[in-house]
């Protein structure tokens, strides 16, 4: 039975980087849900669609098709057959897409995209997201919560953007996690059964691993 891992938790605390490396060990496919909610919003933005109107979202999220490459190696991400890899990563997208992603209509899309996809992998997947415990997968094989100080994830995501101001990053940061925790549909939360891993004095590698153990466990 292909093996399902959801790893869940904020920015900044090394999901993306741990999950695409333990896929890549264990010889899984990769699913990064935030980049799907990315390039639905890159759409929204393209196609200018008025972000502050929930409804107007709603009634137009069926139309972007939306195709993700799930190899950890080369994770691929495609809107109406143009890769837009580059373009889900702007300051403009980021400062977007928990609006965007609040959406009932936008989460029911995109939560029976990851569903089929992760139904279709043949050895496995790793799920990575906000809401995969708890709501796209709660029959995953193992749940990891990842978390990390406000601080160590701010500092991070500046490491990232190379030069980007340390407290804007920060504030930038709060505000999303605050309205991706907040919001009525599938919030960001741990599931009961997960695990806890606290990265805030971890190296990657020790994540990594830890991540690994659990799995093989
Ligand atoms: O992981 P990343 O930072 O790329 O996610 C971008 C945004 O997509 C999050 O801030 C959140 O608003 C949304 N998201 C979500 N549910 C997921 C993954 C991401 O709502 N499973």
């Amino acid at each position: 039975k292909p093996v399902i891992v959801a790893i869940d938790g904020p920015s900044g605390t090394g999901k993306s980087s741990t999950s695409k490396a333990v896929a890549a060990q264990l010889g899984l496919s990769y699913l990064d849900t935030g980049a799907q909610y990315r390039a639905i919003t890159w759409w929204m933005v393209t196609n200018g669609i008025d972000i502050e109107d929930p409804s107007a979202i709603a009634a137009v999220a069926g139309k972007p098709e939306i195709v993700s490459g799930t190899d950890p190696g080369n994770p691929t991400i495609n809107v109406d057959g143009t890769d837009v890899s580059g373009p889900i990563r702007t300051q403009e997208v980021t400062s977007k897409v928990s609006a965007v992603s609040a959406v009932p209509e936008v989460r029911a899309r995109i939560t029976e995209l990851q569903r089929s996809l992760a139904a279709s992998a043949e050895v496995g997947m790793v799920v990575e997201g906000r809401d995969i415990g708890t709501t796209v997968l709660p029959d995953a094989d193992l749940k990891i919560f990842l978390t990390a100080s406000p601080e160590a994830r701010a500092a991070r995501r500046s490491g990232e953007l190379k030069g980007a101001d340390v407290n804007a990053t920060r504030e930038a940061l709060i505000k999303r996690d605050a309205a991706d925790s907040s919001r009525k549909t599938s919030p960001l939360a741990k599931a009961d059964d997960a695990v806890e891993v606290d990265t805030t004095e971890l190296t990657l590698p020790q994540v990594i691993e830890c991540v690994v153990t659990l799995v093989e466990e």
